[in-house]
């Protein structure tokens, strides 16, 4: 994909929409599974560049795809339906976007250039919505997996699951393992989405027109 210039695409309007196979994606590959065609799936973006409400120089972008995962508690397979829409604005400068305060808002401030990683910033998105341990919403366990830890051997049916005693561990590494993002970003209060989603949505605050 192209390099864009972030700040002509705003006072322009232009926009995009393709597909990016996930394979051109390592960095998201490293949290997917890896069986046939699995990263042959195709990811729809679609961005357009805007002048904000505050006149900042700004890109929305909407992204939809099926993500091949693996379930944490019954180790198969578990497909992520992402459709996800954010809003970006652009600084000038890396002193810029240091000077911004880590807030709430829904817009998130990146560093603007003439040759924009979108690419890169589409892949670091997708990683971000990824759950930290993704598991079905309706997914039995492995049998014992979870209670021979617990030395009882067998847990009554009526029986609440126990908290896993390494589950703390489990979203540590996570996060230890996280790849850096390749966009220079200001700090956000953004938190990952916890245990038990197959889905992720974000709110669409506009739609894009055709292009
Ligand atoms: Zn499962």
């Amino acid at each position: 994909m192209d390099r864009i210039d972030v700040f002509s695409a705003a006072r322009s309007g232009a926009a995009w929409r393709g597909r990016l196979a996930l394979s051109a994606m390592p960095r998201l590959c490293a949290s997917l599974t890896d069986g046939p065609g699995d990263r042959d799936v195709l990811l729809n973006y679609e961005c357009r560049g805007l002048t904000d409400a505050q006149g900042r120089p700004a890109l929305e972008l909407q992204l939809d795809a099926t993500l091949p995962l693996r379930c944490d508690r019954c180790s198969s397979k578990l497909a992520l339906t992402l459709d996800a829409q954010r809003t970006f604005y652009f600084v000038n400068t890396q002193a810029e976007l240091a000077a911004i305060p880590i807030d709430d808002t829904p817009e998130e401030a990146l560093l603007g250039s003439s040759h924009f990683d979108l690419a890169g910033l589409i892949e670091d998105e997708v990683i971000l919505q990824l759950p930290i341990s993704p598991r079905h919403t309706d997914c039995i366990p492995i049998a014992g997996n979870a209670t021979v830890l617990q030395g009882s051997g067998a847990v009554p049916a009526d029986a609440h699951e126990p908290p896993h005693p390494f589950a703390g561990l489990a979203a540590l590494r996570e996060q230890l393992q996280a790849p850096e993002p390749s966009v220079a970003k200001a700090p956000s209060g953004k938190t990952k989405p916890q245990n038990g989603a197959i889905s992720v949505k974000t709110p669409r605050k506009s739609r894009f027109r055709d292009s």
